[in-house]
């Protein structure tokens, strides 16, 4: 298993470093420089942003390349001197497969080593149907099918599958890759990571909002930025708070259940046993509730017109609900401001305890974006601290309802960039359980 909460001795404070260690720690630099670079980038300018020499860089370059994690895309002549060699990541080092467990869908992508989509699926698990806890074997068995439907795609293109990861709606046990809990999906205790062992890979399963913030961080809008929090609403709200570049985890990992904040001591009964958590008002689940109210109310007739509506107020679901805000429902868009409202409070709480330079809404709010954001920005104006505010900024998430997935791409990806080593072909079996030889 390549796993970095497999890795020995991790549980070292301090890791002393011998030769090899070295030469490891030198081959993940360089390549997650040629990573960030985003394209082609010249062999002179990795030797001087990495500060080796040009026999080290060279050396590791030719490692790199023989492994197939990067390749040469001709020369550049640019600048005096001789036209320099071009290097870049190699899509084709292999594939790798993000996969999501959401309350009412499962979604599966296929994506190469620059993170490029190859193929995705999305499936309705629940019937749309919120209320009804989702059948444990049956969703596993459907979100297994698709990946091993993705894996197919890797066997016919003659690739090599490096890694799956999994984001699922609760909270993760790292070290093991079980769901411990998920409030919305009413599961617990299940063992994922040693369920998917069946495919012979190595497995990463996180928590939804984390990946998604984490592959916001790498692949999306976020890049480049230390300080952020991603808040993410898929039925539930999770959150995922970078701290200096890094997830915060907290001391068994938990953080970042910013969802289960309380903002009305009073309010509505939430999932988690707890009353007016954040979720309960801003939450998709709550905004579908509170819009079947006001359709109950007879005050959202361009809503229940809608065919897939048709005056049936337990058919409204969020797409509904953004659909008539687009049309100006004056009653849904009430009701989306007043989500706005929430939203700004509770981002403005977040601000004055991690003063972030950004917050990414991702899932159904960047979907609502722009029917709750000019509210929630006035309610951060009026409510955070000046020096918090100051120069932050709100952004829609870069995926949308796809964060989770292309988070989980991106945690795999991060894993070979930070241990090329443990992913080189002689030590990553192919899908026959066959490894390469040895360079
Ligand atoms: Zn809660």
């Amino acid at each position: 298993m390549a796993n970095s909460s497999l890795t020995p001795n991790a549980s070292r404070r301090y890791r002393t470093g011998d030769q090899n260690w070295v030469r490891e720690h030198n081959l993940s630099i360089v390549l997650n420089y040629i990573w960030e670079a985003g394209g082609p980038i010249a062999r002179a300018r990795l030797t001087e942003i990495s500060g080796l020499n040009k026999s080290t860089i060279g050396s590791i370059l030719t490692e790199l390349q023989a492994w197939g994690y990067i390749k040469e895309t001709g020369t550049s002549s640019v600048g005096p001197g001789r036209p320099g060699v071009m290097i870049d990541i190699n899509p084709d080092a292999g594939r790798v497969i993000g996969a999501e467990i959401g309350v009412d869908f499962a979604s599966v992508v296929l994506a190469d080593l620059k993170a490029n989509v190859l193929w995705q699926r999305t499936i309705e698990t629940n019937g749309h149907d919120y209320s009804a806890k989702p059948n444990q074997d049956q969703v596993l068995a459907q979100t297994e099918a698709l990946v091993v439907e993705a894996i197919a795609q890797v066997e016919a293109a003659g690739q090599r599958l490096l890694g799956i990861s999994l984001g699922v709606p609760g909270l993760v046990d790292h070290a093991t890759g079980t769901l411990l809990f998920a409030p919305n999906l009413g599961w617990s205790n299940v063992p994922l990571r040693e369920m998917w062992q069946r495919f012979k890979v190595p497995v990463i399963v996180e928590n939804e909002a984390n990946a998604a913030a984490l592959g916001e961080h790498m692949l999306g809008n976020a890049r480049q930025v230390a300080n952020f929090i991603h808040l993410s609403a898929g039925v539930g709200l999770g959150g995922g708070i970078v701290i200096d570049g890094k997830l915060y985890g907290g001391v068994g990992g938990y953080a970042g259940e910013i969802g289960h904040m309380t903002l009305a001591p009073d309010g509505q009964q939430c999932k988690c046993g707890n009353r007016g958590c954040w979720e309960t008002l801003i939450g998709p689940t709550a905004i579908v509730n509170r819009v079947q109210q006001v359709a109950g109310e007879g005050r959202a007739p361009i809503l229940m017109a809608l065919p897939e509506v048709n005056g049936n107020i337990q058919a409204i679901r969020m797409k509904h609900v953004l659909e008539a805000a687009q049309r100006d429902e004056p009653a849904v868009l009430l009701v989306l401001d007043d989500v706005g409202r929430y939203l700004g409070i509770g981002i403005a709480n977040l601000l004055n305890a991690f003063n972030p330079s950004l917050i990414v809404l991702g899932g159904m709010l960047s979907l609502a974006g722009p029917y709750i954001l000019p509210r929630a920005q006035r309610e951060v104006e009026a409510r955070a601290l000046a020096a918090n505010r100051a120069g932050m900024q709100i952004v829609l998430s870069a995926f949308k309802s796809d964060a989770c997935v292309m988070g989980c791409v991106s945690l795999i990806i991060r894993e070979i960039l930070n241990n090329p080593t443990a992913w080189r072909p002689d030590r990553v079996p192919n899908l026959r359980g066959e490894f390469a030889a040895s360079s």
